[in-house]
């Protein structure tokens, strides 16, 4: 490329508006510009490209991405600016060539440290993502044909994170998707559990987050204040009273280091506190996946978090194992945390404690998972089975003869069983 205002205007009078150049208006470049322009052209080309990306940057942290709010900003600016907007609009020839033009200087100018080129990458690549999605299914064939690049529907979409960090992607994309989901604050089944019934609970019903937790909480008798809020609040949602939960708490921390004294000094409070009586008097909300995966990573001596996202590989397979998950189901655990799909990797756990071979529900609160498995274990809901085998997980858990309460069996008849019968039917409301 040239830049000689000489050389442009022959190329100009030559009638260089060639049609064939660009017959998309999104554009995979293998060739850089070959054209004369004047510096003139070259700066305002580039100015214009950089305001635009500057705009990309803002909407990306003030907008949830994908949103219509983002999209609709972000089609004025492409608009403002003149860049190709709309893939059916033919005549855009001149937008279209800035588009090239301009990426390839920016590309110049951008590649000079890794630190310009990370930022540059990202923002065109949320650019591209945009204009791509925009495009009909019939252009993205079209396009896709174009280009060269054989990818077929669905795998399409994910083109534009070919570029991306595969380690950050699904971070980001959980990160767009906040939770929508019921509001577990609402106690539909408030006083419908009895203390005793929870040690049953945390192995039957509870997902494996708050079953750490509830281990934690007996062997050591004391929790850090993640652990309980995240576990307090959960409890809250599963029916506790408040009356039962300064209760539950007291009754652990006494056999610990805490006196009761200590204990209505320094811990009620906050248990209150969860439950709208203190402070602020808001009633708050047991965690969702999203937030405890995503916020407030816990320390050592910490349980709470997400032991799919935080625990070590090894650590999390001894787990399952002492949890009684057969090895094939273990390998596919960890396959799924290695990927970080956590929540995936959660369902898997409640599709093997519950021997059902689908689940029928998409995992994004632990309470959710609570509701579902008691809906399941009374039977409320109809579910697909496992083929049967010479020797089912059931069965296999049912002729364990280990004492540890870890390992009551799934649907044996034990008496921990028993002292569930019926309040299994107050999960049971949609
Ligand atoms: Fe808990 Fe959700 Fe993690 Fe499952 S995916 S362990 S419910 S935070």
């Amino acid at each position: 490329m040239e830049f000689s205002r000489e050389k442009r205007l022959k190329a100009r009078l030559a009638g260089d508006r060639r049609g064939d150049l660009y017959p998309h208006s999104l554009q995979f470049y293998l060739q850089p510009p070959t054209e004369n322009i004047s510096l003139a052209e070259f700066e305002n080309f580039a100015i214009d490209r950089l305001k635009l990306l500057k705009a990309v940057e803002n909407l990306g942290v003030s907008y949830v991405k994908g949103s219509d709010e983002y999209k609709s900003r972000l089609e004025r600016e492409i608009r403002k600016l003149k860049f190709p907007f709309k893939a059916l609009v033919e005549d855009d020839y001149d937008a279209r060539r800035k588009d090239h033009i301009s990426h390839f200087i920016l590309r110049l100018a951008y590649c000079q440290s890794e630190d310009l080129r990370r930022w540059f990458i990202q923002q065109e690549m949320d650019l591209f993502r945009y204009r791509f999605n925009e495009l009909t299914g019939d252009l993205v064939e079209k396009f896709l044909k174009y280009v060269n690049l054989s990818y077929g529907a669905l795998t399409a979409r994910s083109l534009p994170a070919v570029q991306s960090d595969e380690r950050l992607l699904p971070l980001l994309n959980h990160l767009s998707h906040s939770y929508v989901g019921p509001d577990y604050s609402i106690q539909k089944n408030i006083g419908k559990i009895s203390l005793e019934h929870i040690d049953a609970l945390s192995v039957k019903s509870f997902p494996l987050c708050m079953r750490q937790l509830h281990k934690a909480l007996r062997d050591n008798h004391h929790l850090r204040h993640g652990g309980r809020m995240q576990y307090g609040l959960f409890l809250k949602g599963i029916g506790l009273t408040l009356e039962q939960a300064l209760q539950f708490w007291k009754s652990e921390f006494i056999k610990g280091k805490v006196d009761a004294d200590k204990f209505d000094k320094g811990y009620a409070y906050s248990i209150r506190h969860n439950y709208g009586k203190e402070g602020k008097r808001t009633d708050y909300t047991p965690f969702s996946c999203m937030k405890i995966i995503l916020s407030n990573p816990p320390s050592q001596g910490d349980y709470h978090g997400c032991p799919f996202r935080y625990s070590d590989p090894e650590l999390l397979k001894q787990k399952l194992q002492s949890y009684k998950i057969p090895p094939t189901g273990i390998t596919q655990i960890l396959e799924l945390v290695k990927g970080m799909h956590y929540q995936l990797a959660c369902q898997k756990y409640f599709q093997l404690t519950h021997d059902v071979d689908d689940i029928g529900f998409s995992l994004n609160h632990p309470n959710q998972y609570f509701t579902e498995s008691q809906k399941l274990l009374s039977g409320d809901r109809e579910v697909k089975k496992e083929p049967s085998e010479p020797e089912s997980f059931q069965q296999k858990l049912s002729s364990q003869k280990s004492t540890s309460s870890c390992s009551i069996p799934i649907s044996s008849n034990t008496e921990a069983d028993t002292e569930l019968e019926g309040l299994d039917a107050y999960f049971t409301e949609d």
